[in-house]
């Protein structure tokens, strides 16, 4: 195999026009093609159709993304009893099943239709900005059967960038290497956690992971991607990682670029965040449930509810891109705590305990006093810490820059907090 010239993968966009287009434009952009979806999956979709008709709503109704609100959120509970009901998808196409090419199967079931012409954008979107370029060769580790992602979006999204797909799937891992060194694969799409295995078993094998093989670009998905396995693998292989959101209804939400910054929301997609009790939107800084909207004809699902927790931010990326991006996923929606008004989840506290290396065992307690939330970190410190009261002053720092919400922070005897308490732990009373 020839040897590949060095090229600078950091900047352009795949679609410059969209990517950085100006805020009031993009949020005209954003209303119009609302307006043309929520049109066709009334008039072409019986479950949006009954959907809307639940709440007295008609199309001309939906003009602009804040009249989203006016649309009940659909939870994956309520997809799964419609599908149940009226297989395969529960009425949710936008188009007859006659000219779809594929029904794919998640877990659950749940029911996911392919389209013949793939046009979705957000995860090549994704790769490009993550540094994958025309003629790059890209082993695809994610799993080739019943679901729909290796397949029908990454393959795809492959191909639309003009990158070579080599569909190896999960698994194999030593046959993974050997094909990696056989052909000088030089791109990964997969879970973090596979690529981490490839890396262990070229080794074992006593390859140089730098000199034998050829990792330039990684995308990976599926899991969560701790910084320190980033920096890990990125060091392991000279490579860049960059990751990527989405679910297998509504596909890509958001995507990493070269910042590092949080992921983009993709052109062709509305995603809001909102209180998943009220279905309202909330602003930047706040958490909430990604509910998300695609303007995908085959799919129309509008205002899907992920179950999963983040915020969006919306100041500007220095990468150029405009379009506002989710901070990271927090977590499960049922996993989390309300308090004081504002989503807390144990990925937080776990977040707040990872940064201050004294910090041992710890758990968080809300309790309610004269009708106010108040949250208390009970922490127990490794060791002695000469200026206590200076750490305490910056964890509580801590609290208020990851979890949003006031928390005071107490130090407890070592052996007080037992292993197996929960880390939030929830005793209010509501009498
Ligand atoms: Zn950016």
């Amino acid at each position: 195999m020839p040897k590949r010239e060095v090229m600078d993968r950091t900047a352009g966009f795949l679609k410059k026009n969209l990517e950085t287009m100006p805020y009031k434009k993009r949020l005209e952009y954003l209303n119009r093609k609302l307006r043309g979806i929520v049109q066709y999956a009334y008039n072409h979709s019986i479950a949006i159709k009954n959907k809307f008709d639940s709440v007295g709503l008609k199309p001309k109704d939906v003009q602009t993304i804040k009249d989203l609100e006016k649309i009940p959120v659909t939870k994956k509970t309520e997809l799964m009893e419609l599908q149940k009901k009226n297989p395969p998808f529960g009425g949710f196409e936008g188009v007859p099943i006659t000219e779809m090419r594929r029904i794919y199967i998640s877990p659950g079931p749940i029911y996911e239709p392919g389209e013949t012409e793939f046009d979705e954008l957000g995860w090549a979107q994704g790769m490009y900005a993550g540094g994958f370029r025309p003629g790059d060769m890209a082993i695809n580790t994610f799993s080739y059967h019943m679901v729909p992602f290796a397949l029908q979006m990454v393959d795809n999204s492959l191909h639309m960038i003009g990158c070579l797909s080599i569909p190896t799937g999960i698994g194999n891992t030593e046959q993974q290497v050997n094909i990696l060194k056989n052909l000088r694969a030089n791109a990964y799409c997969g879970t973090p956690s596979f690529l981490l295995n490839i890396a262990e078993k070229a080794e074992e094998m006593g390859l140089d992971l730098k000199k034998d093989l050829d990792l330039q670009v990684g995308f990976v998905a599926a899991e969560m991607l701790p910084e320190s396995l980033r920096s890990k693998l990125e060091e392991k292989f000279r490579m860049i990682i960059r990751q990527t959101y989405g679910t297998a209804d509504v596909r890509c939400l958001g995507y990493e670029c070269m910042m590092k910054n949080g992921m983009h929301i993709p052109d062709d997609k509305i995603v809001e965040i909102v209180d998943p009790e009220t279905g309202k939107q909330l602003g930047p800084g706040k958490t909430g449930e990604i509910v998300a909207t695609t303007f995908n004809r085959v799919y129309p699902l509008i205002r899907f509810g992920t179950g999963d927790l983040s915020m969006l931010t919306d100041t500007p990326c220095p990468c150029g891109r405009t379009s506002p991006r989710l901070v990271k996923i927090l977590g499960r929606v049922d996993q989390a705590t309300k308090v004081r008004g504002l989503f807390v989840h144990p990925g937080q506290v776990n977040e707040v305990a990872l940064k201050h290396a004294q910090i041992g065992n710890y758990q968080v307690v809300i309790t309610r006093k004269e009708h106010k939330d108040e949250m208390t970190f009970w922490i127990e410190l490794k060791g002695e810490v000469p200026e206590p009261e200076k750490l305490r002053g910056e964890i509580e720092r801590s609290i208020r820059d990851i979890i949003k919400v006031r928390g005071e922070v107490q130090f407890v005897p070592t052996g007080t907090i037992l292993e197996e308490s929960r880390k939030i732990e929830d005793q209010r009373t509501w009498e």
